[in-house]
């Protein structure tokens, strides 16, 4: 038995019906860019997630930017994330001309440390990006409390966060702005690229609106110079079909991921990850750690099994980023968790067969290691 990594195919024959109505519907209305399909989907994301804007754009890393853009953050500029997450959240600041500063995560949840923000924030600082890694907000709560104090706007990165909470209240609802990914792969994902933005700051979501339609305030007059960063409505269409289907399939991945930690509960050397106290996590991606993690997961390829590695090298030092002048052993968390990480097969649907497969494999190799 063979187990992917995760499996859209399925996922979409279940509502394939539903999805050729908005094809049809799309290339009947010739409404390609923006237009009615995305406008209902920015109204029920909003909703969804508790905020009173939602902001439709192309990309999660646009979304990112926008955000950025829209406060005027630019060269000469600070915004503080973190080293362990994916590139996007820190070309995000590199597109406006400001230097990433990074801080370590935090071990057992993966996101950003409270202890270490203060440390970091300078009278140069503009913004800080919590990032909700893997499915699980930060720990939102002292950060904001830092931030406040200093009079720093929060932006979420909640690309991996769709219906993730904090104290029962909805990823993106939780700083000035929540940034989304619909990358296909993501929890919430559009048959192609998409991103948004959701906020309570009408003014904030307006400029956003100008900005991902090169700043435009009607056709043909521009208030500002900004891009095309606007989602195509057929992938509106489509996030408002799969919207309806998001709480039960993140409910599937949490199941699984109870699965998962029933099972390996008695393992030797693999650490599970947590779902620390007042989160609801949604398990974007299900992440364990051990130290064999080679071996591990070549034990895993040969018996058919796909598996993942979120991230396999901090930002810091990436190639991209030598410029920042970090050194090895800047950030030890962040440094230690990415060689010992490693992510199971997880998507809404996985059969309980399929991660017993894993699982019993896993405990194999623990043994065996
Ligand atoms: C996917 C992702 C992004 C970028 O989203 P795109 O839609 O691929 O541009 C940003 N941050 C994180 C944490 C992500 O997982």
């Amino acid at each position: 038995m063979t187990v992917p990594f995760v499996d859209l195919k399925s996922l979409h024959r279940e509502i394939e019906d539903e999805l050729q109505q908005v094809f049809c519907r799309v290339l009947n209305s010739s409404a390609f860019v923006l237009g009615p399909e995305v406008k209902q989907f920015e109204k029920e994301f909003a909703e969804y997630t508790g905020t009173a804007h939602c902001v439709a754009v192309n990309t999660g890393t646009a979304a990112l930017h926008l955000v950025l853009a829209s406060l005027g953050v630019g060269p000469g500029d600070e915004v503080i994330t973190v080293p362990h997450t994916f590139i996007a959240t820190a070309e995000a600041i590199s597109a406006v001309g400001a230097r990433p500063v990074f801080v370590d995560i935090d071990e057992t949840s993966f996101t950003m440390d409270p202890k270490l923000l203060e440390a970091v924030i300078t009278t140069r600082t503009r913004a800080i990006i919590p990032v909700h890694l893997y499915g699980q907000t930060a720990d939102m709560d002292p950060i904001l409390e830092i931030a406040n104090r200093h009079d720093i706007p929060v932006i979420e990165d909640a690309c991996q966060a769709h219906g993730a909470e904090y104290k029962g209240r909805k990823a993106g609802s939780l700083g000035i702005a929540g940034c989304f990914s619909f990358y296909p792969g993501k929890n919430l994902g559009a048959c192609g690229e998409g991103g948004a933005v959701t906020t309570n700051d009408a003014a904030l979501a307006r400029r956003i609106e100008m900005w991902r339609d090169h700043g435009s305030t009607k056709k043909y007059e521009h208030a500002f110079p900004g891009l095309n960063l606007r989602m195509e409505g057929l992938q509106g269409g489509i996030l408002s079909v799969k919207l309806k289907y998001l709480d039960r399939w993140n409910s599937q991945r949490r199941e699984a991921a109870a699965q998962y930690a029933e099972i390996l509960a008695d393992s030797t050397g693999i650490t599970l990850p947590t779902e620390m106290a007042d989160c609801h996590h949604v398990y974007h991606l299900y992440v364990i750690q051990a130290d064999n993690r080679e071996q591990l997961r070549e034990q895993l390829t040969s018996a058919g099994i796909e598996s993942g590695l979120h991230y396999p090298i901090p930002l810091h030092l990436q190639e991209a980023y030598r410029c920042l002048n970090y050194q090895r052993g800047d950030f030890p968390v962040s440094e230690r968790v990415a060689s010992r990480i490693l992510s199971l097969p997880m998507y809404p649907g996985i059969s309980t067969d399929a991660v017993e497969r894993v699982a019993s494999e896993l405990l194999e190799g623990c043994h065996v290691g």
